[in-house]
């Protein structure tokens, strides 16, 4: 982590996977584990059918944030299977999962598309956490600092500096992500870096300093640690080790020891 005190980012994209009752399950035996940490934000993010049960199991705990994994520009209409801003803030979901790999692959979602989810997150105070990352064919090219740096300054266009405070982005590389297959540490923080540098060009030093860049691609409890010491990474999306109370935990205890072990150097 950076001389520049970034609190950690464990965020938990459950996918299509748990029902209401199984993710009622699962949060009540987070909330035990959790008990009081507060230095590392957790953020979990359940299928839409799950919201409300997880809020619900998580009423007057403040360890622990509520994500959805995608919302729709619009207000309300005619858009059949979808959810609004205004929906998730009702839930009391304070981030959304924006740009996601597979919403790019499998659901046809454009940059421009995603940048108008950004802006309307934002405008709804919710919390983006926008994905960025590259495909293996596009790495082997050589293409991948042009692919990320693309998706990221399509995606944030039209943002306004003020309102980056509690932006994150997630950088997922896509060979990566449920593939077993890690980025290197080193992989890791170039791209971080890359991406850091960009939002200082883009907005502004202070806003890079403090957005939050999380990695995710098969982020497992015994390849966090040598991630989350990197300078750029400031926590991780994790999508199968986050099914599991267990590894879960196991991951944010390492973000945790590593904010420990960074104050005690201070
Ligand atoms: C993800 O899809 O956001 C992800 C990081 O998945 P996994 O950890 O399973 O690779």
């Amino acid at each position: 982590m950076s001389s520049y005190h970034r609190k950690y980012i464990v965020a938990g994209n459950w996918k299509m996977n748990k029902n209401a009752v199984e993710a009622k399950q699962f949060i009540e035996e987070l909330v035990v584990e959790l008990g009081t940490q507060s230095d590392v934000g957790v953020v979990v993010c359940p299928p839409f059918t799950a919201l409300e049960s997880v809020a619900r199991a998580l009423e007057g705990s403040h360890y622990c944030a509520v994500g959805a994994q995608n919302m729709h520009p619009e207000p309300s209409g005619a858009y059949t299977g979808e959810v609004s801003a205004e929906m998730l803030r009702h839930l009391f979901v304070s981030y959304v999962i924006l740009g996601h790999s597979e919403r790019r692959a499998y659901f046809g979602e454009t940059d421009d598309f995603i940048r108008q989810k950004v802006l309307v997150a934002l405008e709804n105070n919710l919390k983006p956490i926008l994905c960025v990352g590259e495909t293996l064919e596009q790495r082997d090219a050589g293409h991948m600092f042009d692919v990320v740096g693309h998706q990221l300054r399509e995606g944030m266009r039209g943002v306004d500096a003020s309102q980056l405070e509690s932006f994150v982005l997630a950088y997922e590389p896509v060979w990566a992500i449920g593939t077993g297959r890690t980025a290197t540490p080193e992989q890791a923080q170039e791209m971080h870096a890359f991406l850091r540098k960009q939002l200082a060009g883009q907005f502004s030093e202070d806003v890079a300093q403090k957005v939050r860049i999380l990695y995710g691609g098969s982020a497992k409890p015994d390849n966090v640690e040598q991630l989350f010491r990197q300078e750029d990474v400031d926590g991780g999306l994790v999508g199968g080790a986050s099914l599991e109370v267990r590894s879960f935990m196991k991951i944010i205890e390492v973000a945790h020891q590593l904010t420990e072990q960074e104050f005690a150097t201070v």
